[in-house]
């Protein structure tokens, strides 16, 4: 935290209830998009080892005992993942549900947020900063590696098979998918899977694969993150320009976040979904028209201005 940072905190404390309603409000909003980020000597020293050590996409958290860290996919290949995605959907492998408790600490990045990670670091951690790696002759916290590799769970067998372009009919595919997947009964109900499942269509109406929601392995394979890293492991390539993804429940910020990560073209990217998520982790996505990080992550006009999502046509409505 800068000099500046500090005092404008102090400020912010050292005053309440005397600033006016509109400047009260504009410090709230600024809150929001911004938190301000903790001192981070150490965590600065910590980058700058882990850079030396792995290269420049690398993200942690400092936990109590030990600093766990991932390493980015590097290389010149294609991929939806990052150093953030690795470390999240690590952790919670590694740690189940307990690395949600560590998760409140922040995670830091060396390299600026993808839609992905930044979705995964919402639904799923708590707060993420950007360090710069910088040697201040510190001695580094001792640090675990998280080797973070997707495996895909079992495709699920698709019931019918509609007619290309029938977007009606394939959400009603997505509906009965989900309805017959089986749900884990281990465990308390909320480590259990929800029934979610997700298809991808080729820009030609063909069907290239569906997922089931996995969460009860580990609470960030929804099916659509089981869809499109499945999709990446088989082909090593992002969405074909105009896939069509189906789902039968409304993405959350993670899901989405990988889906706009994932695509080719997200412009011509289609997510419909049969069954609205009224839950905030389904609201203000990437995906959504006018929302935050569709503001931050469009590089075109084009993608700013697509309707990425769209609700499925009742049954037997044309598609
Ligand atoms: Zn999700």
């Amino acid at each position: 935290m800068t000099e500046r940072h500090r005092d404008a905190a102090a400020a912010d404390a050292g005053a309440p209830g005397r600033a006016a309603p509109a400047e009260k409000a504009g410090r709230r909003a600024r809150r929001r998009r911004a938190p301000p980020a903790p001192p981070c000597r150490l965590h600065e020293q910590a980058a700058a080892a882990l850079v030396e050590a792995a290269g420049e996409d690398v993200a942690f958290v400092l936990g109590p005992d030990v600093l766990w860290w991932a390493a980015g996919p590097g290389g010149d290949a294609w991929s939806a993942e990052s150093a953030v995605s690795r470390l999240v959907q690590g952790l919670y492998d590694l740690h189940g549900t307990r690395a949600a408790r560590l998760l409140r600490r922040p995670v830091w990045s060396t390299r600026d947020v993808d839609p992905f990670g930044l979705g995964l670091v919402k639904v799923h951690a708590k707060r993420l900063y950007r360090v710069t790696p910088r040697d201040h002759g510190l001695a580094p916290p001792p640090a675990r590696e998280v080797r973070w590799a997707f495996a895909p769970p079992p495709a699920p067998e698709v019931p019918a098979h509609p007619r290309p372009g029938d977007v009606a009919g394939w959400a009603e595919v997505a509906r009965r998918l989900a309805a017959r997947a089986p749900a884990s009964d281990a465990g308390p109900r909320w480590a259990s899977d929800r029934r979610v499942a997700a298809l991808l269509l080729a820009p030609d109406g063909a069907l290239l694969g569906a997922a089931l929601n996995t969460h009860g392995r580990n609470r960030t394979l929804h099916a659509e993150v089981n869809l499109a890293l499945g999709h990446a492991a088989a082909t090593g390539a992002p969405l074909p320009p105009g896939a069509t993804v189906v789902v039968s429940l409304r993405p959350c910020k993670a899901c989405a976040g990988l889906l706009w990560a994932a695509a080719a073209d997200p412009a011509r990217l289609r997510v419909v979904y049969a069954q609205d998520d009224p839950g905030p982790a389904a609201r203000n996505t990437v995906l959504c028209l006018g929302s935050d990080p569709r503001r931050r992550f469009a590089r075109t006009t084009a993608e700013l201005q697509a309707p990425c999502l769209v609700p499925a046509p009742a049954p037997g409505a044309p598609g």
